[in-house]
């Protein structure tokens, strides 16, 4: 990596080799039993859809899902040839080419079966179909109340194929309330076995994230659909109290000082003039902004890595800028390297520590790392 700049130097490096490494870990922490989705969702939670699904492949993971078709189409038009599930299903309209992308849909509702089973006839196929059950979580998914009536009407249907039936935890990562997970397992079990009574024979059973899998031996079953762990971010959705499999991270964020400028005391910096200098200050200025990820709530409150010392933001953090204070970092220059998220010398910032800042969860963080910010692979 050269030092001279031709670019904006905030960059988004992502280790595809941890991805690999927190898969296999996760793997071998899981045990042989169940295959592994992984959930390249939200452009692989903002680590880059197309390369870490083509990562994940060639270390022989066994399925791969997004959110939506838009998303299964981008990795198709890449070259991914996994089997993919599609969690969120389809629109009216999209199913002809969930069937000629070999998309596999989730289903949820009654009329998306109808839509696939007509468009699969006029095709002469069958499709493979996961239909959702809603355990407790109490968004999408068939209500375990209809889940009898859904079976009779879903067997009629003979261009699909139920291949796999599968549920969503709401709180698997928290050991409190293990008894609230502990029934969604048994509706869920209950609601596999009407399916099997009304003559369905599904390949797969799966119910657990991330947390159910680490955390909940029992939901494990032969599918385990893992977004988070492989991403390396334990440390907010995982149960504290339950052990783990090692995890790196896998994104680093990262820029450089563009500019630095010495004020007296008593000047105003930044948008709302919320920072006042007591004393003369050394005010450093750098190209990231809260549309690049990073939150504009850590005005005055977040921090940042150079040469291995944390330094504080000052005044409000705006679109496409933040200003730092390095009045105690006299030995700081134009062009240094700036960690917002990543490892510096004897000091790291984590995603999850920027979650406890801004009270959300990590997942929040790495999907909120912008478009503009380029993605910098380590291999591929
Ligand atoms: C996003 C998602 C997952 C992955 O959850 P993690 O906590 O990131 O492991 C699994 N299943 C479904 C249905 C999801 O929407």
């Amino acid at each position: 990596m050269s030092d001279s700049v031709s670019q904006r130097p905030t960059r988004a490096l992502i280790s595809l080799d941890n991805l690999a490494f927190n898969f296999h870990s996760s793997k071998r922490f899981i045990g042989e039993g169940p295959e592994v989705m992984g959930v390249v969702k939200a452009n692989a939670y903002g680590h880059g859809a197309v390369a870490c699904a083509r990562r994940l492949e060639a270390e022989g993971i066994d399925w791969l899902a997004v959110a939506i078709p838009e998303e299964a189409i981008e990795l198709r038009d890449a070259g991914v040839g996994s089997r993919l599930l599609c969690l969120g299903g389809f629109w009216s309209g999209q199913e002809a080419q969930m069937i000629e992308r070999h998309i596999t849909p989730v289903i949820f509702k009654i009329e998306m079966a109808e839509l696939l089973n007509r468009s699969a006839r006029e095709k002469n196929v069958q499709v493979a179909v996961h239909v959702k059950v809603d355990s407790g979580m109490g968004r999408v998914g068939i209500l375990p109340s209809a889940v009898s009536d859904f079976a009779q009407r879903l067997k009629s249907m003979s261009h699909l194929k139920l291949e796999g039936i599968m549920t969503h935890f709401a709180v698997a990562d928290d050991l409190s309330q293990t008894e609230f997970t502990e029934n969604q397992i048994a509706v869920f079990n209950e609601s596999v076995e009407r399916f099997r009574s009304a003559g369905h024979s599904p390949k797969y059973t799966d119910l657990a994230n991330s947390p159910g899998a680490v955390a909940h031996p029992s939901s494990r079953s032969n599918l385990v659909r893992l977004g988070g762990i492989l991403y390396g971010l334990g440390g907010d959705v995982l149960p504290k109290e339950a052990p783990a499999p090692e995890l790196k991270p896998v994104m680093r964020l990262e820029t450089r000082i563009a500019d630095i400028k010495e004020f007296p005391a008593g000047s105003s910096l930044g948008y709302g003039r919320t920072f006042i200098t007591e004393r003369p200050s050394r005010i450093a200025t750098i190209p990231i902004g809260y549309h690049d990820g990073l939150p504009r709530v850590l005005s005055n409150i977040g921090q940042v890595l150079i040469k291995g010392t944390r330094v504080p933001i000052a005044g409000r953090v705006s679109m496409d800028w933040t200003i730092l204070d390095v009045t105690d970092l006299p030995d700081c220059s134009i062009n240094d390297v700036v960690t917002i998220i990543g490892r510096d010398g004897a000091e790291a910032i984590l995603a999850e520590d920027l979650a406890i800042q801004t009270d959300t969860i990590s997942y929040e963080i790495t999907c909120g790392v912008g478009q503009r910010v380029p993605r910098i692979y380590d291999q591929g």
